[in-house]
């Protein structure tokens, strides 16, 4: 039997830590607290009391008070209450929003609504260094700024902002401010009470607690700026209403207790490894570290591969389970964001993998990773040689053609060795996912013997129905095509200037 993969994708979600999975479990049968927690009977009052004691947990963990935390079914929820919730209320007051581009998707997306809803929002891009400059929040703010919106901690390359100048700038105009904080909750010490912060989100299953809970940090005070999204039974302050899980809640409780206790020790440990990690990346050489000029948080290594697409290389670590900045597929054809907003080319932006270690992390785990990867680089990168042939490596005249050109997402040369009118031989090297690489292999296999009127054998869509590559990546077969109509073009002026 194949050993499972390692996982290195703590940054995605997190096993449940064993305690708190049993603390759930005393809250859900008939001996345990299974009441609701709304009723006023002793069932009821235990399983409040449990919810008290979880509340209190949570809060401790971020520095905050019991009665400002409201449990919400994870931070996407807490993103869009806090950001839906406080425009909407203040639309009186004025109608301009800030927020930043390398944003998760969770407030990227309410703001787009807000945009639809007749709100303008200024989209920040990080500076050089990879953070969001408080010089430029500044220059964004308008008399009209309701409300402001930036991550602790980046989800992609754990790049922290600097949210004390942000916040600070924030209530100097009186403009609420919001903080995604589920990167950043257990990983790094926080204490909002001594922070400009007014709404901030967390979820359990980031930080060792099940998926489905997470919470909304409301500074006191800062309550009448929110209204709520649902509508119902008064709990959760009116802000969330609907009877609340407490077996989810009893576990995130438990989570962060755990994470309390654990922080000072895990998060010099986790950094360490961290840094283990990236010196053995760093030593394959063509590696670039992804937000290293910032501080970040200890458990997230973004890092480019030169020379080899970030599809092909999840593909070849059968051995590790990680994330691709940059999934290949419909679903997000667009290289990371927030990788090009570091600087990053499409290519390298394209060839980015994210390691994010946790609690299980040891060693053995960084190391195995670092060599599967390096086995992988050598495999992919002598698939797809940087060089073209050398020319008294043959015979026979050379000729080139390529298409879609560095730096773009997908780049394809192709090499003729040509006797006559005749291809004797054809390599190619390629900058592209692995359906794009499999199909200009078989093509070189195709073209050999083939007569210089008529060499493209077949169209994309052909190559396509043959080989199985879904319809969206159809434009990438285009640029093969591209790249032997330039072979084409070249053989032709070969013929024409005498080139013999
Ligand atoms: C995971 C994550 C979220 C979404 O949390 P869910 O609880 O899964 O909805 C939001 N923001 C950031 C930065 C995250 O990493």
């Amino acid at each position: 039997m194949k050993p499972s993969p390692t996982y290195l994708d703590y940054a995605a979600t997190t096993p449940v830590d064993p305690d708190a999975a049993r603390a759930m479990s005393e809250c859900l049968t008939s001996e345990g607290d299974f009441g609701n927690p709304s009723s006023t009977h002793l069932y009821g009052r235990a399983a409040a009391a449990r919810i008290a004691q979880a509340r209190a947990q949570v809060a401790a963990l971020v520095g905050a008070d019991a009665r400002e935390i409201v449990f919400t079914s994870g931070a996407t929820e807490s993103n869009n209450l806090a950001i839906l919730g406080a425009a909407r209320n203040s639309a009186g007051g004025g109608r301009h929003l800030i927020s930043a581009r390398t944003e998760h998707k969770s407030v990227l997306d309410p703001f787009r609504r807000l945009e639809k809803e007749g709100f303008s929002v200024s989209w920040l891009t990080p500076a050089g260094g990879g953070r969001i400059d408080p010089q430029a929040f500044a220059a964004a703010l308008r008399p009209d700024t309701v409300l402001a919106a930036l991550m602790y901690a980046n989800n992609e390359t754990g790049v922290i902002e600097d949210v004390a100048a942000i916040g600070a700038l924030c209530r100097e105009r009186g403009v609420a401010f919001h903080c995604d904080c589920a990167q950043a909750v257990g990983k790094v010490p926080l204490a909002l009470h001594d922070l400009p912060i007014d709404f901030a989100a967390f979820t359990a299953h980031k930080l060792y607690g099940p998926k489905g809970i997470g919470a909304l940090y409301v500074r006191e005070g800062a309550r009448g700026l929110l209204q709520p999204l649902i509508y119902g039974g008064g709990q959760e302050r009116n802000l969330r209403p609907g009877t609340l899980a407490t077996h989810q809640i009893v576990g995130f409780g438990v989570a962060c207790e755990v994470a309390a206790r654990e922080l000072p020790v895990e998060g010099p440990r986790i950094e360490r490894l961290r840094k283990r990690l990236w010196q053995q990346l760093e030593a394959l050489g063509g590696t670039h570290l992804n937000g290293g000029a910032a501080p970040r948080v200890p458990g997230i290594l973004n890092v480019s591969f030169e020379g080899v697409h970030g599809e092909a290389l999840v593909g070849a670590l059968s051995g590790l389970a990680i994330s691709t900045g940059s999934a290949c597929s419909s679903e997000s054809p667009e290289p990371s964001y927030v990788l090009r907003a570091l600087g990053r080319n499409t290519q390298l932006a394209q060839s980015s993998l994210r390691f994010s270690l946790g609690r299980p992390t040891g060693e053995s785990d960084v190391d195995r990773a670092a060599a599967e990867v390096a086995e992988a680089l050598t495999r992919l990168r002598a698939l797809s040689p940087a060089r073209a042939p050398e020319a008294d490596e043959v015979a026979a005249p050379l000729v080139s053609g390529e298409a879609g050109g560095p730096g773009a997402d997908t780049w394809v040369r192709f090499h003729l060795l040509i006797a006559g009118d005749i291809v004797k031989e054809a390599r190619f090297q390629a900058f592209a996912c692995p359906h794009t690489m499999q199909v200009a292999a078989w093509l070189c296999g195709a073209l050999r013997g083939r007569r210089r009127q008529g060499l493209i054998p077949g169209t994309p869509d052909a190559w396509a129905q043959e080989h199985h590559v879904p319809p969206e990546k159809l434009g990438r077969l285009l640029v093969v095509e591209d790249a032997l109509r330039a072979c084409l073009t070249h053989w032709s002026e070969a013929l024409e200037y005498g080139d013999r």
